[in-house]
């Protein structure tokens, strides 16, 4: 955590990079509208850090956020930015800003975007606060990041819907959720879809324990089981467990990849309201002289977290939930 001279702060930037989230419009939106209050004039930085290098910076008014509340996605666009990576470029994006009259940022994004803001700081001493914007959950320091329960909520409306087709044909079903280096989705959706089984990179697929449980079930009169799966390193690992399960137990099962649609979708009302409240905090700090560091939730307080913090990897505690998913799917 930094901290810089704010007392003539004029003009800010907000932007949104790497994976988008839902709720990411919600957090644009309070950074615009509560600078304004402020009497802080607001520019959109289009693209996330592509946009900063390219120039494409415009003026942003009350009326810019105008029914973007309830939309998925980000209006400001997002993405990632290779070029960023090189001293070069993140130059010649702080001489945009600098040329813009870009005295501090906000940005909305995931560990990934904050090593840039954090990098910005170090070598051209641009003041940033972050927003902590992926599907994921994985920002350590914060329990909560935007875009998550959205997510969780379409993947469990998702296998609601294959329950039903499961149940009627007997059936075993594997439900592809995201999450590629984390299962924080995962074991969301398992918990509360009732799945039998939950996988992800911390927890890699036991064909044992599938067959074990699936045998166990079908003694009692089971007729059709979900195992939940994050992708991992790459999507598709569905097919492997599928394939697993047909070669070495005999089990034929159908699989069912969600994919980029757990990205997207109208935020729910959790997402909205941290979203609106982690920002509107971030510009509060921003205004107080505080930079290099985000807005995290811990318990049911918002707190400012460096981005050196912010960047570790947020430790997975899921032994518990874990648990709790087998004995409510005996
Ligand atoms: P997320 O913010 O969702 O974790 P990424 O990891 O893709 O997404 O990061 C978003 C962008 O942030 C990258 O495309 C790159 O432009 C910038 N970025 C990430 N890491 C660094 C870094 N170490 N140095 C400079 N820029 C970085």
């Amino acid at each position: 955590m930094n901290t810089f001279n704010a007392k003539n702060l004029k003009r800010i930037g907000v932007y949104t990079s790497g994976g988008d989230a839902p709720g990411m419009n919600a957090a644009i939106r309070a950074a615009v509208r509560m600078a304004i209050f402020k009497n802080i004039e607001v520019y959109g930085i289009f693209q996330g850090y592509q946009g900063m290098i390219d120039k494409q910076i415009k003026p942003l008014e009350l009326g810019s956020m105008a029914n973007v509340i309830q939309r998925g996605g980000t209006v400001l666009k997002s993405g990632r930015c290779k070029d960023f990576h090189m001293a070069e470029a993140r130059a010649l994006a702080a001489q945009n800003l600098k040329d813009a009259g870009i005295q501090a940022l906000i940005c909305i994004g995931g560990d990934g975007s904050f090593r840039g803001a954090k990098i910005l700081w170090e070598e051209h001493q641009i003041p940033t606060m972050g927003v902590p914007g992926t599907i994921d959950n994985d920002i350590n320091g914060s329990e909560y990041t935007i875009g998550f329960d959205t997510a969780v909520n379409t993947a469990l409306e998702a296998i609601d819907k294959i329950r039903d087709t499961a149940a009627s044909h007997d059936r075993l079903f594997i439900v592809e959720v995201m999450g590629r280096n984390t299962g924080y989705i995962a074991i969301e959706v398992g918990l509360a879809g009732g799945a039998e089984e939950v996988f992800f990179p911390e927890h890699p697929f036991d064909l044992q324990r599938v067959v074990n449980k699936v045998k166990k079930g079908m003694e009692r009169g089971k007729k059709s089981s979900i195992l939940v799966t994050a992708e991992g390193p790459t999507p598709g690992y569905a097919y492997e467990i599928a394939q697993k399960l047909k070669d070495e137990a005999g089990f034929s099962a159908k699989v069912c990849i969600l994919g980029h649609i757990q990205r997207g979708g109208s935020p729910t009302a959790l997402d909205r309201m941290v979203a609106s409240r982690f920002s509107a905090l971030a510009v509060e700090k921003l205004l107080q002289g505080h930079c290099n560091a985000m807005i995290g939730l811990q318990g049911t307080s918002y707190k400012m977290i460096s981005f050196d913090e912010a960047v570790q990897k947020k430790p997975f505690s899921y032994e518990e939930l874990l648990d709790l998913v087998n004995i409510l799917s005996q």
